[in-house]
């Protein structure tokens, strides 16, 4: 009785101010400084940690909450005093009442075990086991206060000191100025940031691992720290390649300085996104790094403009609710998208803004066309229909006004919550047009304006040239050859060669073969490349050309043509794998990986190392590898159906995986495997010993 009794005052209690708790506190509580000194325990998962909030009260209450996940409290004091507070779980009720004063404080002390917003890598792994052991943060759509009590909303700015011990002998980055590091004792150092200018906490970050830093300085001072692991230093230069330039080019374009204090980029192993622009310090996936050769295949500077652009865009200026997402995302890419058309030229602008449209207009001819100022929009929508209404603003405006806009509203907004409305005054402002034709058109229209991008489009001779071969694709090749033949005259176009030879395919006649011929001679990586991604059946008398693209400098060539070349032509099996012996590829190991199962698969090459190759493709499955490496291992592993219980066990451990899309890639595959019954058999003997987790989840694997 005397429980039931409790359980209805508390759920009264979360009740009666659930509705409207949120947006009342932001109106009566103002949080001016959060200065938090955390202990991290890398080993155990665990953290402790102690908080002071410094705040103004501006209308009276009766209570302050504070978002914390799972944590435990042991002393919360208000202006000095203890008062009663109420821990559902998810928050933190501070029971007290407080009239209109300034400067008051809350200080507090808690523990907490994060089961997301901040993970642990490979801290289990035994020590004799080389692994990237780290420990990193993801705010956004995470919640931070699975870490550290805050409010998590994007309307509460504060401006933040964090203190971190950590194990020595790692390197700890986190938001803003590093103004000290102490060795406390023989295991743990100090680490002190300070920020200047208040944020969001999805924004607070915090990241460790065995780093190390370049550092550079922007045109107008900002110093940029440029973080690696201690044994990717080969990847240095690719992968940070135009970062410098990015930087200068951004603040130059924006016309607003830098807003925080310094910049740092951090790769970190199983990230869960691509990247993210936590304030100063971009975290982003391990897997954007390159090396010289796959550069031009895939790289970091998209990612790297990107979240460099929301440092402005998302950071100084955030979005009041989520209908104003684009504000972020959109502004985002097409930031990102103007650095790299610094960068790469205007074709490549094009080309960009071309592919997007050509996806935002078959999603809009389906009827599945979402409006830009929504909630819970698609990132096709916000990422790309966003850049889109940009740059069709800016050629409505010219570029003066959508310059001046910018930085306006910027400025008049800087450290505060935004809306679509605040932005589209700064740019009527400053071209004195008015907007609504454009606002009901590019944001508040399900359907994509293709005519009007189309006709911006056009304004690029390339793309104009590239639309006329591209009309070509349902005419017959007797028809079209002199023209493609034309189109493949050195230079070569990047994108008019591609898609030449793209027309090319399953063509084969001696016109196709002289104009392939054409397509190899261009000395064009890219054109030579959709000849190695599109071919499918190599053809005799191209034989030696389609072998040369085994030298071409892109992995994605090496990759395709190895397969394909060592498919058709067996007997010259022996041949192509000496050809390729050694190379790596990507930071997935996507050469290696294939070269080993191709390896395994040609019982006549080097037999007396079959072992020897098993155990190596197989390893790539453990969990300490990075996800990208373990996924082309188990994909290979199921081409030659050849996993073992360790394999079996690793695929197991891969369906509870942080990183969503590996998560999913897994579950299917342990899914195929299942419809095979030696292997259900095997995972059946598995069960026992597993964690539970991964018990649960086999368990009701194997009752389906
Ligand atoms: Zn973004």
């Amino acid at each position: 009785m005397k429980y039931l009794f409790l359980s209805i005052l508390l759920l009264n209690f979360s009740g009666v101010f659930s509705q409207d708790y949120i947006s009342s506190q932001l109106k009566n509580i103002n949080f001016a400084n959060i200065d938090a000194s955390i202990a991290i325990t890398p080993d155990s998962g665990k953290l402790k940690g102690k908080v002071v909030y410094r705040f103004d009260v501006l209308n009276q209450v009766d209570s302050i909450y504070l978002d914390a996940q799972n944590m435990k409290f042991s002393e919360v004091v208000i202006n000095g005093e203890s008062i009663p507070t109420n821990n559902t779980g998810n928050v933190l009720w501070l029971k007290t009442k407080l009239e209109p004063s300034e400067e008051n404080e809350i200080r507090l002390k808690y523990s907490a075990k994060p089961q997301q917003a901040m993970y642990f890598i490979n801290w289990d792994v035994p020590q004799e086991i080389t692994a990237s052991r780290q420990v990193w943060t993801q705010g956004q759509g995470k919640n931070s206060s699975h870490w550290i009590p805050v409010i998590d909303n994007l309307n509460e700015k504060a401006v933040y000191e964090l203190s971190f011990d950590f194990k020595k002998g790692y390197e700890v980055i986190s938001n803003g100025e590093l103004t000290s590091v102490a060795v406390l004792n023989d295991s743990v150092s100090r680490w002190d940031f300070k920020m200047q200018k208040p944020m969001s906490s999805y924004l607070l970050a915090v990241a460790a691992g065995k780093f190390e830093k370049e550092e550079l300085k922007s045109a107008s001072g900002v110093s940029m720290e440029l973080y690696l692991e201690e044994d990717e230093d080969s990847l240095r230069e690719p992968s940070y390649r135009y970062s410098q330039e990015i930087f200068d080019f951004l603040e130059e374009e924006i016309g607003v300085k830098y807003p925080w204090q310094n910049y740092k980029q951090v790769p970190v192993q199983d990230f869960l996104y691509a990247g993210m622009e936590n304030t100063g310090i971009t975290i982003f996936s391990r897997a954007l790094l390159t090396d010289e050769v796959g550069f031009k295949d895939r790289n970091y500077v998209n990612v790297n403009a990107h979240e460099l652009a929301h440092q402005w865009f998302g950071n100084l200026v955030t979005q009041e609710e989520e209908k104003h997402h684009w504000l972020h995302e959109g502004f985002g890419t097409y930031y990102a998208l103007l650095a790299e058309k610094e960068i790469f030229g205007d074709d490549y602008y094009y080309w960009k803004l071309y592919e997007s449209a050509e996806r935002l207009k078959e999603l809009s001819d389906s009827g599945r066309g979402e409006v830009l100022m929504r909630k819970g929009g698609s990132s096709l929508t916000y990422y790309q229909k966003g850049a889109w209404a940009l740059h069709i603003l800016r050629e409505k405006v010219g570029d003066e006004a959508f310059k001046t806009a910018v930085k306006n509203y910027l400025e008049l907004y800087a450290y505060q919550n935004v809306n679509t409305d605040n932005f589209i005054a700064e740019v009527e402002r400053a071209s004195g047009q008015d907007l609504s034709e454009f606002i009901a058109n590019w944001l508040k229209q399900t359907a994509f304006q293709g005519t009007e991008a189309l006709n911006s489009l056009k304004k690029s001779e390339f793309i104009r040239n590239y639309l006329d071969i591209a009309a070509l694709r349902e005419s017959t090749l007797e028809q079209k050859a002199p023209f493609l033949r034309s189109a493949l005259q050195k230079p070569v176009n990047d994108y008019i060669g591609q898609e030449v030879v793209f027309q090319l395919a399953g063509e084969t006649s001696t016109e196709a073969f002289q104009l392939y011929k054409l397509a190899f001679q261009s000395e064009n990586i890219f054109v030579r490349q959709a000849i190695a991604l599109s071919m499918d059946e190599i053809p005799p008398q191209l034989k030696p050309e389609y072998e040369s693209l085994l030298q071409d400098e892109s992995w994605l060539t090496i990759e395709a043509a190895l397969t394909n070349l060592w498919m058709q032509f067996p007997e010259e099996n022996t041949r192509y794998l000496q050809e390729t012996k050694g190379l790596v590829g990507f930071t997935d190991k996507n050469i290696r990986i294939l070269w080993l199962t191709l390896n395994l698969a040609t019982p006549a090459y080097e037999p007396e190392k079959q072992q020897k190759y098993y155990k190596e493709l197989s390893g790539h499955t453990a969990p300490h590898r990075p996800f990208g490496v373990r996924k082309n291992a188990f994909g290979y592993l199921y081409q030659i159906n050849a996993f073992s219980d360790k394999n079996l066990k690793n695929l197991l451990e891969a369906t509870q995986h942080p990183n969503s899309q590996f998560r999913k890639f897994s579950r299917e595959l342990l899914s195929e495997l299942m419809k095979n019954p030696d292997y259900r058999l095997q995972f059946q003997m598995l069960k026992e010993n597993l964690p539970e987790r991964e018990r649960l989840y086999l368990e009701k694997k194997l009752e389906s």
